[in-house]
């Protein structure tokens, strides 16, 4: 065969497996918004089947040859190449997945299994100790992961990779520790100004009503709905089957507007994410977004820095009282946009604000980094964590459910994921400051309801590219720096300097 039938013929496996991957997702979108909780157990069979496939197509020897067989000629083209690409990202997951025993896989998935009913009851009842043996056994087994991968800089930095392909252990303790103290800073002075009132966002709001109008805001921003879906569950995603068919789910509180409403937004900004890649790269290497954390940076672009601006509620708040008008009628603007941006330390993460959430992450990797390394033993971790959560955001958690055991990531045997999360903010704020930069008048196109400058930025710079290039690239390719705290922690300071009347 000739170089052209190879590449040929790796991509028509690479296909493949895209379509096994394609229909597993969707048989987990359905089982999270349709499926009866009897069907559970038959629903893991067949992912289980799917998922397996899916493995033992890719790690077989005849990708592995054909990957031996076009590295010699991919390197002869241009890096940046699509073709070139390919073969880069396919050989690193392909490593990575050959190198795992069969038999750690198995006992993970058995592990992670058994420990998120375990974790779900320790959480219950407040008892970490019931939960200590399973997470000692999870560290463990992480460890042992790492090792695989030896010789590595850290021993986090392969678990890091899984999330964040290319970036370092080194590079993530840099950037939080310039951001920490900034972060605690801004905190305290906010903590010394009068609070802003955010109580009318706390009445009964209508579901169906909340429905319509986080519709109304998504076709706006320019949702695509002949190629996207929303539904109700429990837990908030977003899922696609390439960029043809990108669905996200919505819960509603309708004693809370804001939880809908902002949770469309994010899982809004990760669907044109999927919709904005090129279609040339369907059911390819290339396809979806290049990392968690620049998936991250556009939901939460979409859910804070446009969904809780000014100019964003000069256009919406209008319709939103109209919708509203018992329970928003009375209440200015002025006041609205003060009251969904309040400030306030809290103890559980997914509720944190803008201002205070980065460090919740610090928090949960500092942990992670010291577990990996061995210089902290689980069973110290509830003492370590009320100690940080006072230090850090003034608060201690009153019992172990509100603290240590609040995430479900660590049962999951998820270690190396936390950072994607405040990564994804630092990252949004990146892109922000560019995006004002080339777009001068952003702010007052938003006022009036055009979002396709902005849109339009956004697939040129980011989306198109699908996972082409990894993240720290990506970032350089659009801002000219790699991930960098400093126009995030600009942003922050800028609106709350506004909000909360500081120096
Ligand atoms: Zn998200």
């Amino acid at each position: 065969m000739d170089y052209e039938a190879k590449l040929n013929r790796l991509n028509e496996i690479i296909a493949e497996i895209s379509d096994l991957n394609a229909a597993g997702a969707l048989l987990g979108w359905d089982q999270q918004v349709n499926m009866p909780a009897g069907g559970a157990e038959g629903r893991g069979y067949t992912l289980g089947t799917l998922g397996r496939l899916a493995h033992e197509r890719f790690v077989s020897a005849e990708v592995g040859t054909l990957l031996d067989e076009l590295e010699p000629y991919a390197a002869g083209l241009d890096p940046d190449s699509d073709t070139a690409r390919t073969i880069k990202v396919l050989r690193r997951n392909y490593t990575k997945e050959t190198k795992v025993p069969s038999e750690m896989v198995v006992e993970f998935a058995q592990t992670t299994t058994m420990a998120h009913g375990v974790w779900a009851k320790a959480r219950h009842e407040n008892d970490f100790a019931s939960f200590q043996p399973m997470l000692e056994k999870l560290v463990d087994l992480r460890r042992r992961y790492a090792e695989l991968f030896a010789p590595y800089t850290h021993v986090y930095d392969p678990l890091l990779d899984d999330f964040e392909p290319g970036l370092k252990t080194a590079d993530v303790k840099q950037i939080f520790e310039a951001l920490r103290p900034q972060q605690v800073e801004l905190i305290k002075a906010i903590a010394g100004q009068p609070q802003v009132d955010a109580s009318f966002l706390y009445q009964h709001y209508d579901e169906q009503k909340q429905w319509d109008f986080g519709v109304e805001v998504l076709t706006k921003i320019g949702y695509d709905w002949n190629r996207s879906r929303q539904d109700r569950a429990a837990h908030p995603f977003t899922t696609n089957f390439g960029n043809w068919d990108v669905r996200i789910t919505t819960r509603f509180d309708q004693n809370y507007v804001g939880s809908a409403l902002f949770s469309t937004l994010h899982e809004g900004g990760h669907a044109m994410y999927e919709l904005g890649v090129d279609s040339k790269y369907n059911r390819t290497a290339l396809a979806g977004g290049a990392s968690l954390a620049v998936h991250e940076s556009q939901s939460r672009m979409w859910e804070n820095l446009v969904g809780r601006s000014l100019p964003f509620w000069e256009h919406f708040y209008p319709r939103l009282q109209e919708y509203f008008p018992e329970q928003l009628g009375n209440v200015p603007l002025e006041s609205f946009y003060k009251g969904i941006n309040r400030v306030e330390p809290s103890l559980i993460r997914v509720e944190a604000d803008e201002a205070t959430y980065n460090l919740h992450i610090m928090l949960r990797l500092e942990i992670e980094i010291a577990l990996m390394e061995g210089k902290l033993a689980v069973k110290d971790l509830p003492e370590y964590w009320n100690a940080r959560m006072q230090e850090y955001l003034g608060l201690t958690p009153p019992n172990d459910a509100k603290g240590v055991l609040q995430d479900v990531h660590w049962s999951g045997g998820m270690i190396g994921y936390f950072s994607t999360y405040a990564l994804g903010n630092l990252v949004s704020g990146q892109f922000w400051e560019k995006i004002n930069q080339d777009i001068p008048d952003l702010s007052e196109q938003i006022r009036q309801g055009k979002f396709e400058g902005l849109r339009g930025w956004l697939v040129e710079k980011v989306h198109q590219h699908g996972s082409k290039y990894e993240p720290q690239e990506m970032v350089q390719r659009v801002t000219g720096s790699k991930i960098d705290p400093a126009p995030y922690m600009r942003y922050l300071q800028d609106k709350y300097r506004k909000i909360y009347g500081l120096a």
